[in-house]
């Protein structure tokens, strides 16, 4: 990874980190899930609200490493206003960068591409993966908390 991008990573984490989007309970949500990430102690809770096959609004809350938290408020503000199929393909597309086990599709992750950098990272793929692997619980309808072990 260049010093460029490995600077706009390091400022996108903190960023969020700082200010959440989506930091809060949805009270009137359709789905949600909880996950957690014992190997680093994240923990949080997704909620959806969809409108169709849309989703309408979606928000988390939850404790954890700057790296999940990151990943939670870009997830949020990445997926809303989105197909839930859309949605899912964001998933498989994520989990396929920073996991780095098959090509991603760059163009439907937009900013979110700036994750790659955590792929430098191994014991934080996880974090990063959690809020996408908890968002997907919960448009499945799983009631079992979500974990990375
Ligand atoms: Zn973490």
């Amino acid at each position: 990874m260049n010093d460029a991008l490995r600077e706009l990573y390091q400022e996108t984490i903190m960023g969020h980190n700082r200010s959440p989007r989506n930091f809060r309970e949805l009270a009137d949500a359709d789905a949600q899930a909880t996950g957690h990430n014992p190997l680093c102690g994240d923990k949080l809770a997704v909620f959806v609200r969809l409108e169709g096959d849309q989703v309408e609004d979606v928000a988390f809350v939850g404790e954890g490493c700057a790296i999940s938290k990151a990943s939670a408020s870009m997830m949020t503000e990445a997926v809303k206003g989105k197909a839930t199929d859309e949605a899912r393909r964001m998933k498989e597309a994520f989990l396929h960068l920073v996991l780095r086990d098959a090509e991603a599709d760059e163009a439907l992750l937009g900013k979110l591409r700036v994750f790659a950098g955590v792929g430098e990272f191994p014991a934080r793929v996880k974090c990063a993966a959690l809020p996408w692997r908890t968002l997907e619980a919960a448009l499945s309808g799983k009631d079992q908390p979500v974990t990375t072990e």
